[in-house]
Formats: C-alpha cells, sequence, structure tokens
C-alpha cells in the first residue's frame, strides 16, 4: 500500500513537471508580496517582465522550467523600493560638486572646499551639504573667509536643505548683490550696515544660480547615470524627482529608449512658465519606464534657514516677529492649481510651514471641492495645524512624507517651534489615519539616498547612533508594515502606479529587492545594517553584492 502511494505521488507530480517556461525563478525566499493581505510566499517565476505567479518552493520550481535561477537562500524579499520625493537628476550632478554633509564646522567646511582640484583659476567652486545647526556656533557663515581663500574663483555652496545659500565676493560682483533689491519670496541676509553677508534664501538663491555655468547635455547624462548606479545598489527602482525642465525629461527619456537607463522615473515638474504652457497642452504621459504625472510647486522654504511659512513667529525670532514666507502669491497658486486640474496632472506642494500648509490645504480644497481621485500631494507637511489636519481626509490630498527629516531636525527644531508647536510637526501616524496611507520618500540629497534609512527613521525615530534612547515624539512612529507599504504600494499609489508596481503580484512588474536581513524581524539596532544583496528592474538583475 505505502509503495503504491509514493509511486501515485512521483507520476501524478511527473505528469506537469516544468511544462511552462520563464525567464527566471526566484526561489527559497521569503518574500513578502505587500498585497492587500500582507502575503509571504517562498517563490515566484517571472516572464517578459513581470510576475507570473507566486506559490511554495516546490509548486513553482516544479511547475516552471527557467534559463536564470536565483537561489535567495531564505533572505527576505521586497517589492522594489520607491523613492517619493527625491531629486535625482540633483544628486547626480551634486555628486561632481564637494561633499559638504556632516562637517561639525565652519573651518572643515573650509578645508573640504581648499581640498578640491581646479583646473583655471576662475573656475567655479561649487559645494553642497553644510548645515550650521550641526556647528559650535550655529550662525550662518558669512564670505569673508571665502574671499581670503578664494579672492578669483567665485564659490557658490548650498544650505543642506538647498534653501540658503552662500556666495563670495567675486560672484556678489557678478551679480551687483549690493544693488539688488530684496527678491519677493527670498531675502538677501545683511549685516548691521546693510552690507550683503553673502547668504541668500530661498528665491534670492536664483540671482546666484542664473550665473552659474549650466552642465552640458553630456555632464548631466553622467550625472543620471550614476544617480541610477547609487540608486539601484540601495534597492530603489523607482525614483519620484521633485521638479524637473522639459530638456531634463526629455533627455531621460531618451536615455530610457536607448536602454541605457532602466531606472523607472515619476516625474514632477517644475512650475516654470515653459513646462506649464507646454505639458498642460500635451497633458500627463505614462509608459513602462516614464511617468510625467505632476507639477512640483513651492509654498515656502524649510525650517533650517526659517524661510518656512509659520502661523506664528518663530520661537528663536520671537523678537522681530519673523514668521518666514511664501514664495510666490496665493494668486499664482490658485490659477496654477486650476490649470493643472483641468489639464489632468497632480499637483505636488512643498509646504513645511503650519500657515504654508494651511494656505495650500485651503488652494487645494477650493479646486478639488470634496473627495476625489485626484492624488494631490503635499509634499513633507511638516508642520501641520491641528485644525487643518481633517482637510487632508475631507479632499483626498496625501501626504508625501521624508522620515530622516523628522531625525535630522529633532535636534533644533524645538528652538524654531517651540515646545507646543513641535508636537505638531512630523506628525506621520496622526497624517497616515487621515487617508489610511502616506508615501515615504528621503529628498535626498538633502537626506542620504538609502530607503533603510527611511524605514528606520520611520519606526525608531532615532539617529544613526541611537539618539534619543527612548526616540524621538514616539506617538507619530509608523510600524514596520506600514512604513514597508509607504516605500512600496503606497508609494506606487500616490504615483497612480499602483496597478503595474509597489507590490508583487500576478502580471505586475518584477521589480524587487533581495535584503541579507529581513527587516520586519531584525532588532531596532540592527536595521541600519541591513544590506541590499541584489536589486532587479522588470525582472533584470541592475544590482548585486
Ligand atoms: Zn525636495
Amino acid at each position: 500500500m505505502k509503495a503504491i502511494s509514493i509511486s501515485l505521488i512521483l507520476l501524478l507530480a511527473g505528469c506537469g513537471f516544468q511544462t511552462e517556461t520563464a525567464d527566471l525563478i526566484v526561489h527559497n525566499a521569503q518574500i513578502y508580496t505587500v498585497d492587500s493581505e500582507f502575503s509571504t510566499h517562498e517563490a515566484m517565476a517571472i516572464k517578459n517582465g513581470v510576475v507570473l505567479e507566486l506559490g511554495p518552493e516546490r509548486q513553482i520550481l516544479n511547475k516552471y522550467s527557467a534559463p536564470e535561477k536565483y537561489d535567495a537562500q531564505k533572505r527576505a524579499v521586497y517589492p522594489g523600493f520607491i523613492d517619493a520625493h527625491c531629486h535625482f537628476l540633483a544628486y547626480g550632478l551634486g555628486l561632481n560638486e564637494a561633499d559638504l554633509v556632516g562637517t561639525s564646522s565652519w573651518n572643515e567646511v573650509v578645508t573640504r572646499l581648499q581640498s578640491i582640484e581646479m583646473l583655471n583659476s576662475e573656475d567655479w567652486v561649487l559645494g553642497r551639504g553644510w548645515d550650521q545647526n550641526d556647528w559650535d556656533i550655529n550662525e550662518f557663515p558669512t564670505a569673508e573667509m571665502l574671499d581670503e581663500l578664494f579672492p578669483d574663483n567665485p564659490v557658490f555652496i548650498r544650505r543642506v536643505d538647498g534653501h540658503a545659500a552662500l556666495i563670495n565676493s567675486k560672484v556678489m560682483e557678478l551679480i551687483d548683490l549690493k544693488n539688488q533689491e530684496d527678491v519677493p519670496g527670498g531675502e538677501i541676509l545683511r549685516d548691521e550696515n546693510s552690507v550683503p553677508t553673502g547668504i541668500l534664501i530661498d528665491n534670492a538663491i536664483s540671482l546666484a544660480e542664473n550665473v552659474i555655468p549650466q552642465p552640458s547635455l553630456d555632464q548631466k547624462t553622467q550625472a543620471l547615470m550614476n544617480a541610477q548606479r547609487d540608486c539601484f545598489g540601495v534597492g530603489l527602482t523607482t525614483v519620484d524627482d521633485a521638479g524637473l525642465l522639459k530638456d531634463e525629461v526629455e533627455l531621460i527619456k531618451k536615455l530610457q529608449d536607448d536602454g541605457e537607463l532602466d531606472m523607472r522615473v515619476y516625474v514632477m515638474l517644475s512650475d516654470t512658465p515653459e513646462n506649464m504652457e507646454y505639458y498642460c497642452a500635451t497633458g500627463p504621459y505614462k509608459d513602462d519606464k516614464l511617468n510625467i504625472g505632476a507639477f512640483k510647486f513651492y509654498a515656502d522654504g524649510a525650517l533650517g534657514s526659517r524661510g518656512a511659512c509659520l502661523i506664528k513667529p518663530y520661537t528663536d525670532r520671537d523678537s522681530t516677529g519673523h514668521r518666514g514666507f511664501l514664495l510666490s502669491s496665493v494668486e499664482h497658486y490658485r490659477e496654477s492649481a486650476q490649470k493643472l486640474y483641468d489639464a489632468g496632472f497632480q499637483m505636488n506642494t512643498h509646504c513645511i510651514g503650519d500657515s504654508a500648509n494651511r494656505m495650500m490645504l485651503g488652494v487645494y480644497a477650493e479646486v478639488l471641492k470634496g473627495t476625489n481621485d485626484r492624488r494631490w500631494r503635499i509634499e513633507h507637511a511638516q508642520v501641520v495645524h491641528k485644525t487643518d489636519v481633517p482637510y487632508f481626509g475631507a479632499y483626498s490630498i496625501l501626504p508625501s512624507i521624508q522620515p530622516t527629516h523628522a531625525t535630522s531636525d529633532m535636534y533644533w527644531a524645538e528652538m524654531r517651534l517651540g515646545r507646543n508647536r513641535v508636537r505638531r510637526a512630523y506628525a506621520y501616524k496622526e497624517l497616515l489615519a487621515q487617508n489610511g496611507m502616506v508615501t515615504l520618500g528621503t529628498d535626498f540629497p538633502v537626506e542620504g539616498i538609502s530607503p533603510l534609512r527611511t524605514f528606520y527613521a520611520a519606526v525608531v525615530r532615532k539617529d544613526t547612533k541611537g539618539f534619543p534612547a527612548e526616540g524621538f515624539q514616539m506617538e507619530n512612529a509608523l510600524s514596520r508594515q506600514e512604513a514597508l507599504q509607504g516605500l512600496t504600494i503606497w508609494a506606487a499609489l500616490s504615483n497612480f502606479e499602483e496597478n503595474e508596481k509597489g507590490s508583487l503580484e500576478v502580471g505586475k512588474m518584477a521589480d524587487f529587492v533581495v535584503l541579507d536581513r529581513d527587516i520586519m524581524l531584525v532588532p531596532d539596532n540592527q536595521l541600519l545594517d541591513v544590506q541590499v544583496k541584489a536589486t532587479y528592474v522588470g525582472g533584470k538583475q541592475v544590482f548585486a553584492k
């Protein structure tokens, strides 16, 4: 009897043995599908860039033959990570500039600038990433030392958040700064004698940017390729680039069509007259690699440079009544919102301060009128007044948030906002409750590019050294499942891409990442050590270690 049943099993199993073909089989894995049941599987078959079937190890291996197999050695596999708000091209271009991130003093910034190799005596010295809040003396620097060291070279170094820049006297001369009027939505800092110090805030930065030689098409191409290499290395398979010009979008499309750029890109078009005119006439565009679905607006600046627009004055500038400012007129936002609505685009607006959030939620509400499926986004949603939070739910407005901003700002945010108002900041769990989702990003190069840092910051809310021991405002921490959804399916949803990516399900794109440890299970303090073993886009391996 026993012999009969064994041969019967062999016979049955043999019937359909590997009768189907696939391009790739991933097996011996713990696959987090991030489907609606949050189910897991051991194996999956992939064909023509999409998922064919998921199931138990034997079921998939017995049914399919494939020229390529990936043995995950019991490791965890997740849908490819999506960075819902980053600056992909700018990050690539920034790789050629002096890296000033993590400097602990102004002297260190200057030392790093001195080490740049220059070809010509008049070359521009470019850098980004300084943050005076990290220094012993946390005041804005001035041009003085730069003038001593670089009397002939123009110097332009951007603050970490991109919302302030320091220039030297060479640049000040080029743009005749001392005779410039203040720029709407910007500030030219001046000393007690009304002489510019070299610090430009928000819209005033463009005075200097306009005279920096523009990177060539070749340099932009190289920048995109370098950015792609680094992003695949951290498990990203889609990036939402928050602010691109028409020729940049066309370059990305060409590189994708030529098969050079495998990265999938969701484009937020910059708020420029050329973009508005051209794209509102042509409408949104979407293929497998490229999704031109949104416009990016800026309502205000950043908290670090006190350009974020607050309802009440900054706690550390209370005596002057400084509240920050909006970067454009409300009328401009209103008119643009209606145009984008009519043309079928999403509107994604950078809002940091509670006043900027209130203004923009109000503008969105006027146009959207009630719940809807237009998926307009507030980027950052950093400080939201309690009475304004329900707008997100009532008008189906999606919060697009960057958890590492919370853990980067937590050291000084209370100085800017005061003890009570800081509780209203980085309130991710509360925002999640509005529409049952949040979409996660890094805002790189403002922060590092790794989505695992985002995951850690969202869940643990500590810095890389484990500070503060109890976590920062833990009532707004996300669960691990929510953080994973925010990096995958909810991010896809915020891009109108949930039918083709964001989860590993039959018929969806085979974009996935293999990690050396399971981020759903490892202890908090080991999350930052987790490494990417492999990244796949459309079933094609684009990174392996
Ligand atoms: Zn940004």
